[in-house]
């Protein structure tokens, strides 16, 4: 994943503190735009300049528009003061097709963020899940783009000190099947003590 900063001159630089709690996700609602446009078109609107934190392209580059400690515009009120906005182009109410090398910067972008800032994968939102819109669009991969984010195998991989691909391949396996066997050797282990007392369940027969 390349960031590149986009060098955005804002209307001013009078940000209040941000401090991320929530990544929200949105898409440009334009099938063709660049940071620089969407900074155009925030300006006009009257807005210090671009709303987003990132805005990431259909080629998978990541720019950097307002920095992560600045406060966004991209939200209703003071979730502006609490959160990552990521703006993807194009406009996934219309198009189908995400590009690979987009979805797959927005995962790691998204990864990357979520690490930094300590945020769970529940506070990884769309902006239709906090306001009255499609954003980010009807045909936007959510599903895939949540899984690919929180693969739960890769978390398993990671603890147990695998490979993190999310394949659950012969090592992985032998990791789970290890761990099983712990378990119930652990279990039959105390198996003999627990007949050695008067549980609860004794008491009632
Ligand atoms: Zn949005």
């Amino acid at each position: 994943m390349q960031i590149k900063d986009a060098h955005l001159t804002f209307r001013d630089y009078d940000f209040k503190p941000n401090e991320p709690g929530y990544i929200i996700i949105h898409h440009a609602a334009a099938i063709k735009c660049t940071a620089d446009a969407i900074h155009e078109w925030h300006l006009k609107r009257g807005w210090k300049g671009a709303a987003y934190q990132y805005f990431i392209d259909k080629k998978g580059i990541v720019w950097r528009m307002r920095q992560d400690h600045w406060n966004g515009g991209h939200v209703k009120g003071s979730l502006n003061r609490n959160s990552i906005g990521i703006c993807c182009e194009g406009n996934y109410e219309t198009e189908t097709e995400m590009p690979t090398a987009q979805l797959t910067s927005l995962v790691q972008l998204v990864s990357f963020k979520m690490a930094e800032y300590n945020i769970p994968i529940d506070k990884v939102t769309p902006h239709k899940y906090h306001a009255d819109t499609s954003c980010p669009g009807k045909n936007f991969p959510w599903i895939d783009f949540k899984s690919m984010t929180f693969n739960p195998i890769k978390q398993f991989q990671e603890e147990y000190g695998l490979k993190v691909d999310g394949i659950v391949g012969k090592r992985t396996i032998a990791k789970v099947l290890k761990l099983i066997q712990i378990i119930h050797t652990a279990r039959e282990a105390l198996k003999g003590e627990r007949d050695g007392f008067n549980g609860s369940n004794e008491v009632h027969k």
